[in-house]
Parts: structure tokens; C-alpha cells; sequence
């Protein structure tokens, strides 16, 4: 069976040009890069040149850039890091669409005597940045904003947020992991963002390694504690395989970062104009909101987004569902409560992310088939069919 990958939020291949670099690295080039001895002096300039590739994507200094082990790691150091250093302080403001890696913590820290404050969003998923001004007082420490949102894609107004909060004595972290490789970011010429996180694995680089950018004179406690490596604010032999990959990775974004918005926006267009004209009821999540250039968050009203992924799966399409099935039951996504999507709407929401290995031909694939599921699933759907029935004259 052909496999067409289009759940690229979730992960990414990886680049084949990214496994060749890193392969020297674990039986030849296998030295400890602290290590006193040339073999182990050799390993460190790969280390180096790794961090300014990265430092490169994001213009910033090689020495902003922190390795560690994943997205979740690098969102964690950067709330429980910072707020470390301004324990007088108690407040916290993030929004209510933030990955499990930025709510989940604030949550856990509320549960610690913080105040917390979740910003809302409209129905398009956009945020009114007038709120976060007015929540800010002197007792907050931290705004975590995450740059997009890893379901619909929608892109927060991260610099102009950067920008407002510049005097308002208060750590940015914006959680930027689905952002960086996919839309340009430049920290250099924005400098109100004092920490920010990114993925390996979402960029084409393995599993198992990111990044958090520390702004020079940011105040953020060390988060691992041992070694002096990474600058001594996480300690632990550096991980140089995958560091060598994120890299190469990071050089690839950089060159790539055009086609991610003209031929894979296009593909992405191709696959939502369709679906939108050949299935009725179908709903973008997002729409009007600037949004990554790979990703289409759509709705099929009164089906089941879980029926529609196992469909598509036994065809060899993969992509992601905004409901997860949770202890039984279908709840909703909390992107997609926050933006008040319909239940209707909600429960068939699928979310499609493309990548520059897709192709014209998968998207047609897609087309080819899903509106027939969907019109055979809602055959099924009591929800549907009283929603027919209510409508005089026919079908939707
Ligand atoms: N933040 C966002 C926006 C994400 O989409 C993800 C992963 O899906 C993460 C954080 C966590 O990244 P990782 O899987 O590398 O821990």
C-alpha cells in the first residue's frame, strides 16, 4: 500500500541529507566533545558548527543556543528556568491554545500557589493582544505565546506582542516549534523575545533533540544540573549525533524556507480549495487568520474525525484528528473548544500538514477519495440525517 504522509505537526521525516551527516558520528567521530585530546577537540568544532547553523535559521548568536532532548524539554526550562529567578513574582500569562508542554506546566504551577491567566481566543482561533496588555502587572513574571498553533496553524502576532512588552519588565517565551523551518524568524531584529523553543523533529532533523534559545542577558536558572556543558545551563554529554542532524536541518529550513511558501502553500491551497467545493458542510478552522503555510485544519460537519482517519489510514493517508478519544470519551480538542467550534463541527475536524516531499499527485490522491467517505460516513450519521430532515428541500 502507498503511504501519503500529510501529518507533518506531528513529525517529519528525516532528511536523507540529514542521516548522512549525522552517521560519522557514532562509530568514528564518537569522542566526548569536553574532552581534553584532539579526537574528542574534533568532535567539539562539529558541535560548534552545528550551533551556528541553528543560530543562523533564527539569527541569533551561537552562544543563545541551547541544545536539549525536545520541544516539551525546551518549554519546560524556559517557564520553570525563568520563573525561578523572579520567585517574587507569581503571575503567569499564556493563552488557552498553547501546546500540552506550555499548558500543562502553567496548569501544574497553579496547582503551586502561581496565578494564572489563559487568554482567549475568537472563533477564527486569532488572539486581541489588547487583553494581554491589560492582564499584565507588576506580579507577572512570564508570557508564554506560542508563534503558531500546532493544530490549525494559525500564526500569533508574536513580534508586535514582543514589541508591546518590551517595557513591561516580564520574560517572552514564545514556543516557536512549529514556526521555525516553515516561516521566516528573525531574532535579531526582534528583541523583545527572550526565549524560544524549537523541535528537531518537526523540522526534518530525528526525534529527540531541540533547541531553546536563552537571549544574551535573559536571567533563566540552569534546568539540568551537572556539567558545565551548554554553558552550564544543562548539563549532561552533549547528545552530538542528533545535534550534528539538527544542524544540517537547520541549513536545509534556511535554503528551503521559499519553497515551504510558494510550492508547498500551493499544494496545501490545492488539497483545501478542493475538498472545500467538492464536500459540502466542510468548515476551515482558522480561516481568515494568517496561517503556517503547510497546514489546513478543516471541519466536516456531523461525521466522526476518528472514522474519517481510519478510512483514510486503510487507504495509506496519514493525517491527524482535532478530537482525541480519551478515557472513553470523544472530547474535542482544546484548540477547537477555545475557538467555540460547534460540537457538530469539532468532532469531524482533520488536520492535514504537508512538507516539501509531498507532491501534486498525493494531494490529488486525497481528493479522490475522501470526499466519498465523507458522503459515506454521513449516510451513517444520525447527526447528519436530522440535520437533512430539518432542512426542507433536501440535503445541506
Ligand atoms: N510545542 C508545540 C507547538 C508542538 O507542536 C509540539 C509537538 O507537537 C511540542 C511543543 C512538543 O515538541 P516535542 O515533541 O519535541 O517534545
Amino acid at each position: 500500500m502507498r503511504t501519503v504522509y500529510v501529518d507533518n505537526n506531528a513529525t517529519t521525516r528525516t532528511a536523507p541529507e540529514v542521516l548522512e551527516a549525522m552517521l560519522p558520528f557514532f562509530c568514528d567521530l564518537y569522542g566526548n566533545p569536553s574532552s581534553m585530546h584532539f579526537f574528542g577537540g574534533q568532535v567539539e568544532q562539529y558541535l560548534r558548527k552545528a550551533r551556528n547553523q541553528v543560530a543562523e535559521l533564527l539569527g541569533a548568536a551561537h552562544d543563545e543556543i541551547v541544545f536539549t532532548s525536545c520541544g516539551t524539554e525546551s518549554d519546560n526550562a524556559a517557564v520553570f528556568g525563568s520563573l525561578e529567578t523572579v520567585p517574587h513574582k507569581r503571575h503567569i500569562i499564556t493563552t488557552r491554545v498553547e501546546h500540552p508542554a506550555v499548558r500543562n506546566v502553567a496548569r501544574h504551577l497553579l496547582k503551586k500557589g502561581y496565578r494564572l491567566t489563559e487568554l482567549p481566543v475568537d472563533g477564527s482561533g486569532a488572539l486581541d493582544i489588547r487583553q494581554l496588555d491589560h492582564a499584565v502587572t507588576q506580579d507577572t513574571a512570564l508570557v508564554s505565546i506560542m508563534w503558531a498553533n500546532n493544530e490549525t496553524g494559525v500564526l500569533f502576532p508574536v513580534e508586535e506582542i514582543a514589541d508591546m512588552l518590551r517595557d513591561r519588565d516580564v520574560i517572552f517565551h514564545t514556543d516557536a516549534v512549529q514556526a521555525v523551518g516553515k516561516i521566516p524568524v528573525d531574532l535579531s531584529r526582534q528583541k523583545g523575545i527572550h526565549l524560544l523553543s524549537l523541535s528537531g523533529h518537526k523540522l526534518h532533523a530525528p526525534k529527540g533533540v531541540g533547541v531553546l534559545y536563552i537571549r544574551k542577558g535573559t536571567p533563566l536558572a540552569p534546568f539540568v544540573i551537572g556539567g558545565h556543558q551548554e554553558h552550564g545551563r544543562r548539563g549532561g554529554t552533549e547528545n552530538v549525533p542528533y545535534i550534528v542532524g539538527l544542524g544540517k536541518a537547520a541549513e536545509l529550513a534556511g535554503q528551503r524556507l521559499g519553497e515551504e511558501n510558494t510550492r508547498v502553500r500551493e499544494l496545501r491551497d490545492h488539497l483545501e480549495q478542493g475538498l472545500l467545493a467538492a464536500v459540502p458542510n466542510t468548515l476551515v478552522n482558522g480561516k481568515g487568520q494568517p496561517r503556517l503555510p503547510n497546514t489546513s485544519n478543516l471541519s466536516f460537519e456531523y461525521v466522526e474525525g476518528e472514522s474519517i482517519l481510519l478510512l483514510l489510514s486503510n487507504l495509506g493517508i496519514c493525517a491527524s484528528s482535532g478530537s482525541a478519544c480519551t478515557s472513553g470519551s470523544l472530547e474535542p480538542s482544546h484548540v477547537l473548544r477555545a475557538m467555540g467550534v460547534p460540537f457538530t463541527a469539532a468532532h469531524g475536524s482533520v488536520r492535514f500538514s504537508l512538507s516539501g516531499y509531498n507532491t501534486r499527485e498525493e494531494m490529488d490522491y486525497i481528493l479522490e477519495h475522501l470526499p466519498r467517505i465523507i458522503e459515506k460516513l454521513r449516510a451513517i450519521s444520525p447527526f447528519w440525517n436530522s440535520s437533512v430532515r430539518s432542512i426542507a428541500g433536501g440535503a445541506p
